[in-house]
């Protein structure tokens, strides 16, 4: 039976995922999943009327690449996943309802059914992800309570940690604390204040499409180069010579944290290499990669207003924070020898289930146990058209690395007598030219008062909640408007419901009579 007084906390990552719950003890553990392991890969196979979750599906790109999903996170916002799979499309958000069922059912097994979670998500992941994110959570069957920060949800898990949280969830001491998050599929950096309750983002960016995928990539680019100079064929070219080789050369990559040299072996069309990479080599072929981590990292710093001296730590998350380059990096621009106490699998997860706890704590009237406050990580803007050129631009309304929650207005006229409708097209970014942001959607209030006047204002009142996620508010003459917010890439509610609907059959072996 579903215990309401039970949520969990889940770490939704590009390449693996954790989830953990806090224990009798009161303390955050991570549950392990069937197979055993802490963490589950984030992949999904679509084998005929299967649906594999894990390390079985992520085997499968040796064998079976085509029908291999797998970073799905690194698409969300988008309407479909980048490739079919057994013909067919699927929007990102529902191969993430996929993995997170998995996690659902595996967790359940060992601590009761839930349905409360808490996601965690990237700190620089837009509105957009971030409701794809939601909606990942509620097409697998969850409630889902919040969505946190990675970062965030790392410092709380650092501060429970460290026992500098006391009995009342205090810190006593305030600490200024650089996160670096370096994952599979995403970078994320955040500078964080740590005071009593309170966990305050003070700045934050990152990169949704960098992460230790990039840096596979490259041994691989390396490897294939040798290849071909030797043999003249691509082994890129077959999608399961290339995910085999993919999976020789993420092991390498791991090797080489650990020791100064390894070794892939491409094997492909009957013809063998064995190419040998030094960790010195592989260092020169990600630089630049390194080095775009360095550079957005000094940025963010600059943008909390503070430098070097003021950071009490640096603290790193990630699986991709276990290569010494970063270590290295980090040391160098900051003076400061990185902290690696926490587990860089679990971390995240744990922060998530702290959070979740104090959630149903303060449903049940008790006080919160913390405070978290954000920053927007991307730009929110409406288009415009530029009176001289006649050009649309992004008239930005709340600049990013603005506290949350974060609300403003922007007025607009009516352009002529009895007009019914006004339509707001409402994006995220940073580029002055519309084409170049994240489109959110379209805001349309229809039933305007009947023969307004020409010029009357219109008010529209854009409001960022502490997640980042945002609600929408219009007022004509001090009278609130009823308004429909028509989205990009989003899925309707009917959409959700029948992805949902297919998850759960698709669990029970039911998929035909979903299907049609
Ligand atoms: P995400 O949350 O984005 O899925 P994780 O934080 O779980 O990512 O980290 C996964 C990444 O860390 C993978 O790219 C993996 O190859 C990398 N990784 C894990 N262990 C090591 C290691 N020892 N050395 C280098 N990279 C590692
Ligand atoms: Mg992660």
């Amino acid at each position: 039976m579903e215990d309401s007084f039970r949520a969990v906390g889940i770490d939704l990552g590009t390449t693996y995922s954790a989830v953990a719950h806090i224990d009798e003890t009161g303390r955050p553990t991570t549950i392990v999943n069937s197979e055993g392991d802490l963490v589950t890969p984030s992949a999904v196979l679509f084998d005929g009327q299967h649906v594999i979750v894990g390390k079985e599906a992520i085997k499968a790109v040796a064998t079976d690449a085509e029908n291999v999903a797998d970073c799905s996170k690194r698409d969300l916002g988008q309407k479909i996943y980048h490739k079919r799979l057994e013909g067919r499309e699927y929007p990102p958000e529902a191969i993430q309802g996929f993995v997170l069922r998995k996690l659902k059912q595996d967790a359940a097994r060992l601590i009761g059914d839930f349905k409360k979670v808490v996601i965690t998500v990237p700190a620089y992941f837009d509105e957009v992800k971030r409701k794809a994110t939601q909606d990942g959570g509620y097409m697998a069957g969850l409630e889902v309570l919040d969505i946190i920060n990675e970062p965030t949800a790392a410092a709380i898990a650092y501060g429970y940690q460290q026992g500098i949280l006391n009995d009342k969830h205090e810190v006593a001491r305030r600490q200024r604390i650089l996160v670096y998050d370096l994952g599979g599929g995403t970078f994320d950096i955040t500078v964080m204040e740590i005071e009593g309750k309170d966990f305050t983002a003070l700045a934050t960016d990152g990169d949704v499409l960098l992460g230790g995928r990039d840096w596979d990539q490259r041994i691989l680019d390396f490897v294939v180069e040798k290849f071909q100079a030797e043999h003249a064929i691509d082994p890129r070219e077959d999608p399961c010579a290339a995910g085999r080789l993919w999976r020789e050369c993420e092991d390498a990559k791991r090797t080489l944290s650990a020791r100064e040299k390894a070794a892939v072996t491409c094997d492909y069309q009957g013809k063998a290499l064995r190419v040998e990479l030094t960790r010195e080599k592989f260092q020169e072929l990600t630089r630049d990669l390194m080095d775009r981590t360095e550079f957005t990292t000094r940025q963010t710093l600059q943008a909390s207003g503070l430098s070097w001296d003021d950071i009490d730590l640096v603290l790193t998350v990630g699986g991709s924070t276990r290569m010494p380059m970063v270590e290295k990096m980090l040391t160098n621009i900051s003076g400061k020898k990185p902290n690696r106490s926490l587990s860089a699998d679990e971390a995240v997860a744990h922060g998530a289930a702290l959070r979740a706890q104090m959630l149903l704590q303060q449903a049940a009237g008790e006080s919160p146990a913390l405070k978290i406050k954000n920053v927007n990580s991307h730009s929110l803007g409406v288009v415009a058209t530029d009176a001289k050129t006649s050009r649309s631009r992004n008239a930005i309304l709340i600049p990013r690395n603005t506290p949350l929650p974060a609300s403003a207005k922007r007025i607009f006229k009516s352009h002529r007598e009895g007009q019914k409708t006004v339509l707001v097209n409402i994006i995220e970014g940073e580029s002055s030219s519309p084409e170049d942001c994240m489109p959110i959607g379209q805001c349309t209030v229809r039933d305007l008062p009947e023969n307004m006047a020409m010029h009357t204002p219109i008010e529209v009142r854009f409001r960022y909640l502490e997640n980042g996620r945002l609600t929408i508010t219009v007022n004509v003459e001090d009278q609130e408007m009823l308004h429909e917010i028509t989205r990009e890439n989003s899925l309707s509610p009917e959409q959700l419901d029948s992805w949902r609907d297919y998850i759960l059959a698709v669990e029970k072996g039911q998929t035909e009579a979903a299907d049609g």
